[in-house]
């Protein structure tokens, strides 16, 4: 094994025994992203410089006596976080140029427990896709079959993990920009509650479904990572004020007589043969573990997709009114007049899916169309949160797929934006209720490509879909699986 395929806990351990050094394994993560990033375009920005001397400020902790599990591992950021002094684009050209003068809060808990940021990591324009092509900076590509997308928004964190060039990545989950890559890569993607970790420092898409959550090669690493950005702050107030367990404590607490649910509305008809056929192996597993399995019904799944395009289109046409090339980011260099240089600065800045969400957002929000969509779309989604809610009455996890289909080729779902869309359809309904939910390998389709599970959990409760998520790794392995890169 390199040591750019170790997981956070077995680097944690050579680190300690000081089989290794930080400075070493820093390297060895350089000249991997070096090797093989080209092909895949998981990073916007390697900052090697400022990686190096954080891993040598780690060791010197590990000299010291530093036990924290993350000191001195290193680690890639979605492009989405605000860093100090590092450039964040967001994957947009209107913001190619910003260099942030602080990190937001995620950022600065990863480093304060002694983490080294390697670099950016690529992903659609505002975090607006589910196959990294909105990207300014090129799509990313899949490690596992390079002509596929690696899923999006995450896309860079989820190929980062799978082509080995970062040990943990953090991502961020509006509509299931976490999960969906970490499905289509073969990792662990975890979308906490709403309101589990702070989204200080975070590039804002839609407000009242960002979620900040780690992509990385097993469940034990998930909890970890998990545990390190968790909890209250006071930057950000939705951020909720409850203690944050000890997930890695807590993750062997096995599934027997637990109760899982089968959500009727997402085993449909169209699920790819590879799929289904992944999902009841799972169940079979989990049941002969000592699980209980129930169906249960979410029954307004079949609108949660429109939902989600009023109201995340919505809140993103407000958030970017901000990106006005004033203050920061891209400005025309020929306007006459402010008007007109508002209006070349973001037509220049933004992408073609970005300009659509914009134009989607303000009709949903202009008078006289209010009430008729955004208004409705906000009480159906409390409909949606209602269904997730009277289902944990009766289960303690819901099972479901993350996707309909295996990965799909780069180019394939361009041309139709509403098919791009409709992929979701499996993770959406998470962000709507607020829940947790996250994504584990579950084998590979018979050409080859990964597929992932989803267990959604109650609010709050990452503790079980991570203990429950353990349970079926241990037994299964498919993690242990590397792309051919
Ligand atoms: N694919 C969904 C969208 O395009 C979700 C994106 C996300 O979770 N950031 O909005």
């Amino acid at each position: 094994m390199e040591i750019f395929d170790l997981t956070i806990h077995e680097l944690h351990e050579k680190l300690q025994a000081k089989e290794l050094s930080s400075v070493e394994a820093t390297r060895a993560m350089l000249a991997r992203i070096e090797a093989v990033d080209d092909k895949v375009n998981a990073y916007i920005t390697v900052t090697p410089e400022q990686a190096l001397a954080e891993a040598e400020a780690a060791d010197k902790r590990i000299a010291a006596g530093d036990i924290a599990t993350l000191t001195g591992i290193p680690v890639g950021l979605k492009d989405i976080f605000i860093t100090k002094g590092i450039r964040t684009t967001c994957g947009s050209k209107i913001l190619s140029n910003f260099i942030p003068p602080y990190d937001g809060t995620a950022v600065a808990r990863l480093k304060e427990r002694g983490a080294v940021i390697v670099g950016k990591l690529n992903q659609d324009e505002f975090a607006m896709g589910s196959s990294n092509e909105s990207s300014y900076f090129g799509p990313v590509k899949n490690p596992w079959n390079l002509e596929c997308t690696p899923g999006g928004s995450s896309g860079g964190s989820a190929a980062a993990i799978a082509a080995r060039t970062a040990t943990a990545t953090l991502g961020t989950d509006t509509g299931g920009s976490i999960r969906q890559p970490a499905s289509h890569c073969s990792c662990v993607g975890l979308k906490p509650t709403y309101g589990r970790v702070s989204r200080y420092g975070v590039i804002a898409y839609a407000s009242s479904l960002d979620q900040v959550g780690p992509l990385t090669r097993d469940v034990t690493d998930a909890a970890i990572m998990l545990g390190a950005v968790a909890g209250y702050d006071q930057m950000d107030s939705t951020s909720v004020n409850t203690p944050v367990p000890d997930y890695v404590a807590g993750l062997g607490a096995g599934v027997k007589g637990l109760k899982i649910g089968l959500p009727s509305q997402y085993f449909i008809e169209g699920l790819d043969p590879d799929v289904k056929r992944a999902m009841d192996e799972a169940i079979a597993l989990y049941k002969s573990l000592g699980a209980e399995i129930r169906e249960v019904s979410l029954p307004h799944t079949e609108y949660a997709v429109a939902t989600y395009y009023i109201i995340a289109t919505a809140e993103a046409s407000s958030n970017l009114a901000r990106y006005d090339g004033v203050r920061f980011g891209h400005r025309t260099e020929d306007a006459r007049g402010l008007a007109q240089m508002y209006a070349k600065s973001r037509a220049e800045g933004f992408g073609s899916e970005v300009k659509r969400r914009i134009m989607l957002g303000t009709y949903a929000l202009s008078s006289g169309y209010y009430d008729a969509y955004y208004l409705k779309a906000q009480k159906v989604r409390t409909l949606i949160q209602q269904d997730f809610l009277n289902a944990f009455q009766e289960v303690d996890v819901l099972l479901t797929p993350i996707a309909p289909t295996p990965p799909f080729k780069i180019g394939e779902k361009l041309a139709d934006p509403l098919q791009m869309y409709l992929s979701d359809i499996f993770t959406i309904p998470v962000n709507l209720a607020g829940t947790c939910g996250l994504s584990i390998p579950a084998g590979f389709s018979a050409a080859g490509l990964p597929i992932g599970l989803q267990l959604i959990g109650k609010p709050f409760d990452e503790q079980t879909i991570l203990s429950t998520a353990y349970s079926f790794e241990r037994e299964t392995q498919w993690h242990q699986k590397t792309a051919p890169l």
